[in-house]
């Protein structure tokens, strides 16, 4: 009690502390540096980017912040080399019987170039207006980060219990195709006991007030085809030449594109309703060493093309009209597809969650982002591709969704930022759809449980 009379009065000490501090705007931004925002931007400083992520680096931090939150369960678990853990948390709910809910990020992030942007990539510079730059800020650090913050507010602040089990897993190389990340994951035995209901991965930003969410992905397939012929003299006109043969097919294809793209451009279509297709390379020609042989037809030629089917178009349809038109072999030609990974469910269905009444967890999934105060646009399919394929691809209902708006899309690009009222505001978005999906309680009179490939309906008894 005595000590204190000899201490300043408090007044002084915070005049003190004003005068002291190096400048008004130093001391505005610290005060904006909460918690959450410090170990997001401590995730965006670890460089994961391919090709040499820093997984081991990325795992330690968020398990060091995980192990902060009471009853959470973690797990390293390495399906492929001990350089590619993949991290699993768990929140276990009141009734771990029912199916669980799944939060899905990866750890790895596209690289960039640190000379084309404002502020070093890995440095995570927060501006004076409160924009955070960083590789991975909107794809997808910002996730992974905000779920577990949503966790801990749940549990630290609201004491809430989850009804079911929440999961959340941050898988490697989903950037690389995601062989060796979620492929890996969802047919392992560890998977199957999470008994996954329902699953959100990540989505895009959005440049309005409404949040995007996505129903399903293009596929993306690598066509090659290659034509042959007859070598001849340059001087010489004859038919069925290899270059001939490839060029019939290059207006075809070139055709097949105008028409989709036609589609688009008259809003009678989305980009990613369409199937695009656009040529990447073409190998012709006999090299000399000063280029190439100018009198010499050549006898072999070939042509690439990235074409992304949407979850509409049939695999098989697509095919027959490769093998018909685009590469006939009675036009001497021939093909190749990649497909990067699957089209169709383990049922042979289109790779597409529902989101009308016949899926459950939409609604309820729909509510937790109104209750955040959150709009959901209209539900789009997404260009381009993410891990949420190899679990549709069981079956199990799962969206794409990152709670960005008012945000200009920058994944992949120079520059990548997000703000930190946008960052914050997603917790508490997060926060609502946790509590919504993780308490569902109603009656799922189809709730269906996929155990080696068969079926398993089973009623939920509240
Ligand atoms: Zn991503």
């Amino acid at each position: 009690m005595s000590n204190r009379h000899h201490l300043p009065p408090i007044s002084v000490v915070i005049l003190l502390a004003v005068f002291l501090s190096p400048s008004p705007t130093e001391s505005v931004k610290t005060n904006l540096e909460p918690g959450p925002i410090s170990r997001f931007r401590d995730y965006l400083r670890i460089n994961t980017a391919h090709p040499t992520p820093d997984y081991a680096a990325a795992v330690n931090h968020l398990t060091a912040f995980a192990a902060t939150i009471p009853t959470l369960q973690i797990r390293t678990l390495y399906f492929t080399t001990p350089d590619k853990p993949l991290l699993l948390i768990t929140w276990p709910g009141s009734n771990p019987s029912l199916p669980s809910v799944l939060f899905n990020s990866h750890l790895d992030s596209v690289p960039a170039e640190p000379s084309k942007w404002l502020h070093h990539p890995f440095a995570a510079h927060l501006s004076d207006d409160g924009k955070i730059y960083g590789r991975g800020a909107q794809d997808d650090k910002c996730i992974g980060m905000q779920y577990l913050e949503a966790i801990k507010h749940l549990k630290i602040n609201l004491d809430y219990t989850p009804l079911r089990t929440v999961h959340i897993s941050y898988v490697p190389d989903e950037e690389i195709g995601g062989f060796n990340g979620m492929a890996k994951l969802v047919e392992s035995d560890e998977f199957k006991e999470l008994n996954v209901g329902f699953v959100l991965d990540e989505g895009q930003a959005s440049v309005n007030d409404e949040f995007r969410v996505f129903y399903s992905d293009r596929t993306p397939w690598n066509l090659v085809i290659k034509a042959t012929g007859m070598p001849g003299h340059g001087s010489r006109m004859y038919d069925n030449s290899a270059m001939e043969n490839l060029m019939k097919s290059m207006e075809i294809i070139m055709k097949f594109r105008e028409n989709n793209f036609d589609l688009v451009k008259a809003g009678l279509a989305a980009n990613s309703e369409v199937i695009s297709v656009n040529p990447v390379f073409m190998k012709a020609g006999t090299e000399s060493p000063t280029g190439f042989v100018m009198n010499m037809q050549p006898s072999e030629v070939e042509a690439g093309f990235d074409v992304r089917l949407p979850p509409t178009v049939h695999p098989d349809l697509m095919k027959r009209r490769i093998e018909d038109e685009w590469a006939p072999s009675w036009r001497n030609m021939s093909y190749e597809i990649t497909e990067k990974g699957p089209i169709l469910d383990y049922m042979g269905r289109p790779l597409i969650t529902a989101i009308d009444d016949s899926n459950p967890w939409w609604s309820v999934f729909r509510q937790g982002v109104e209750e955040g105060g959150g709009k959901l646009g209209k539900p789009e399919i997404l260009p381009s591709t993410t891990d949420a394929r190899f679990m549709r691809e069981k079956g199990i209902p799962t969206l794409g969704f990152s709670p960005m708006k008012n945000t200009p899309i920058l994944l992949h690009d120079h520059n990548e930022f997000l703000e930190t009222s946008v960052y914050l505001e997603g917790i508490k978005v997060y926060e609502h759809i946790i509590r919504s999906l993780s308490s569902f309680d109603g009656l799922l009179k189809d709730e269906i449980k996929v155990e080696d490939g068969a079926l398993l309906m089973y009623i939920i008894n509240n």
